[in-house]
C-alpha cells in the first residue's frame, strides 16, 4: 500500500523524534485535524503521521468509498453526491464519525482527514467530538496548502488501487509496474471524481467553504499553522510533525474562555 511505501521513505530521524516526544504508551497523543484542498496530499500525509504517532487515520472519503464499494446503506446514500463532486450530507458524516471514534483504537487520539467540510462539522468537532471526555487529548489543526494549477495537474495523475485503495501519482509517486498496485498487483484506476470537471467542482466547493471553517476553528485555536505542499513528501511530513509537537506544547485555547 501507499502507506507502507511512504513510511519506508521517511528518515529514521523523523520517526525517532516522534517516538521520543510521545513517550509512554498510555499517554494521550493528539487529535490531529488536517485541512486542505482535495489533492494536496492530506491522505498521504495523514497516513504517515498516523503511523509515526501510533494513532489511527480516519479518512471520511476513504470510509465513504469503502461503503460505496461494499454497497452498504451508507454507501448507497453517499454515492450520488460523491460522483458529482458534491458534499455528502452533514448528518451522514456526523453519524459516521460518532461511530468511528468509539472504536478502541481511538482512545489516544486520531488523525482526521477530510473533516470538517462545513461549519456544522467544525462545530460538531468542537462540541461533541472533543467534548468533556476527550478534553485531555490535545486537539491540533493544521492546514495544508497548494495552488489550484498544481492541484489539477496532480489530480489528473492520481491513480488508486481497485482492491486496497492505495494511491499513486504517475508523476510524483508512480507504481513500480505500470498500471498495477505495488502491494497486490491489482489494476490501478482513476477515481471517478478525479475527472477535471468533477475535480474543479470539488475544489470550488473547498475554496468557497474553507475560509469560514478556518475562521471558526481559529477563534478557538488561534492562528492555524499552514504547510506548503509543493515539496517532497518527506519534507512535508517532517514539518507536520514539528508543528504537531509545537501545538501540543502550547496551551490550547478552550472554547468557553473565549
Ligand atoms: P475525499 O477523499 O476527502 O476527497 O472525499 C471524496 C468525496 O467524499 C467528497 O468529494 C465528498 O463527496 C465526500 N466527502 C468526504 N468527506 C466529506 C465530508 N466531511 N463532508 C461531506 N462530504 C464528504
Amino acid at each position: 500500500m501507499e502507506q507502507t511505501r511512504h513510511s519506508q521513505s521517511i528518515s529514521p530521524t523523523i520517526l525517532s523524534s516522534a517516538e521520543h516526544f510521545f513517550h509512554t504508551p498510555a499517554d494521550p497523543i493528539a487529535c490531529v485535524v488536517l485541512l486542505g484542498p482535495p489533492g494536496c496530499g492530506k491522505g498521504t500525509q495523514g497516513r504517515l503521521i498516523s503511523e509515526s504517532l501510533g494513532i489511527p487515520l480516519i479518512s471520511s472519503g476513504e470510509i465513504l468509498r469503502t461503503n460505496v464499494r461494499q454497497r452498504t446503506m451508507l454507501g448507497l446514500q453517499a454515492q450520488k453526491s460523491m460522483e458529482s463532486g458534491a458534499l455528502v450530507s452533514d448528518e451522514i458524516i456526523l453519524q459516521m464519525l460518532r461511530w468511528r471514534v468509539l472504536e478502541s483504537d481511538c482512545t489516544r487520539g486520531f488523525v482526521l482527514d477530510g473533516v470538517p467540510r462545513s461549519t456544522r462539522q467544525a462545530e460538531f468537532l468542537e462540541t461533541e467530538l472533543f467534548g468533556s471526555d476527550r478534553r485531555q487529548i490535545p486537539f491540533v489543526v493544521v492546514k495544508l496548502e497548494m495552488d489550484d494549477q498544481s492541484l489539477i495537474k496532480r489530480i489528473t495523475g492520481r491513480r488508486v488501487c481497485l482492491l486496497c485503495g492505495a494511491t499513486y501519482n504517475l508523476e510524483t509517486n508512480p507504481p513500480l509496474m505500470r498500471g498495477k498496485c505495488d502491494s497486490d498487483l491489482s489494476d490501478l484506476v482513476q477515481r471517478s471524481d478525479d475527472s477535471v470537471e468533477v475535480f474543479r467542482k470539488r475544489l470550488n466547493e473547498y475554496r468557497a467553504t474553507s475560509s469560514r471553517i478556518l475562521s471558526y476553528l481559529s477563534l478557538r485555536h488561534g492562528e492555524i499553522p499552514e504547510i506548503a505542499c509543493n515539496r517532497p513528501i518527506e519534507h512535508i511530513t517532517s514539518e507536520l510533525l514539528e508543528v504537531i509537537r509545537g501545538s501540543i506544547e502550547k496551551p490550547v485555547l478552550e472554547a468557553e474562555v473565549l
